[in-house]
């Protein structure tokens, strides 16, 4: 059983040392936050990617129409040319009118392409604009995720460094403490992350909340022995 003095000491280097481990665990965590943080990023640029993709599908797509249009029209004109051709060479008048008829069913059918294609052009058009815009936002996005990204990095960077500092400092706050109490305080902060320790403040666990048995509180109050919160099992301490 250490001394009242040992006894304070002890606690007086543990909460030293929390305070490290608890900015190191911050740290840790905000770290541990990056790599998903980064996939978002992606995942938003992706989205944004496939906009792009989906509005040149949809232009080519118009494309096609339009030049399977051309083509189409193309061929109707020729047959006109041709049948126009024929013409002079048929003296039948019944004939004749047979031909003119066809020219003239065919020179309708043509007009309607010509109809379709000139919509075709609009729609075109609208496409082309809607991809344009599809594009400038993807531009921006990637704009944004590159700085977001280097921020990042950069974040990380100074986290680094900050958590080598941290390690000197933890090394130096080791100092003096007894084996068994380090080994009790490592594995209870191994088992809760950011603490190990808890201030008793008015008869309550400081980081369980949770009201404690008068005799606990007295334990605490004696200064001898490490005393533990029955609920979360850290080490408590009071104040001073
Ligand atoms: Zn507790």
């Amino acid at each position: 059983m250490p001394a009242e003095n040992n006894y304070k000491e002890q606690i007086g280097k543990l909460i030293g040392l929390q305070q490290v481990d608890s900015k190191i665990y911050d740290l840790a965590s905000e770290k541990e936050s990056f790599p998903e943080r980064l996939s978002v990023f992606d995942q938003t640029l992706d989205q944004k990617k496939a906009g792009v993709k989906n509005s040149e599908e949809a232009l080519k797509q118009l494309q096609v129409k339009k030049n399977e249009k051309d083509v189409d029209m193309q061929a109707k004109e020729e047959k006109i040319k041709k049948l126009q051709s024929n013409l002079y060479q048929i003296k039948n008048n019944k004939e004749y009118q047979a031909i003119q008829q066809e020219i003239d069913s065919i020179k309708a059918d043509v007009s309607l392409i010509e109809e379709d294609i000139i919509a075709l052009f609009d729609k075109i058009e609208q496409a082309q604009e809607a991809m344009a815009h599809e594009k400038h936002i993807f531009d921006e996005e990637k704009k944004k995720v590159e700085t977001e990204k280097e921020k990042i990095k950069s974040e990380e960077k100074k986290i680094d460094s900050e958590l080598a500092e941290l390690k000197a400092e933890r090394d130096k706050a080791l100092e003096g403490v007894s084996d068994e109490i380090l080994k009790r305080y490592d594995a209870i902060l191994k088992n809760k992350g950011r603490t190990a320790l808890a201030k008793l403040t008015g008869g309550i666990c400081g980081e369980c909340h949770m009201s404690l048995r008068s005799q606990v509180i007295n334990d605490v109050k004696l200064r001898k022995n490490l005393i533990f919160c029955e609920n979360c099992a850290r080490i408590l301490y009071d104040e001073d």
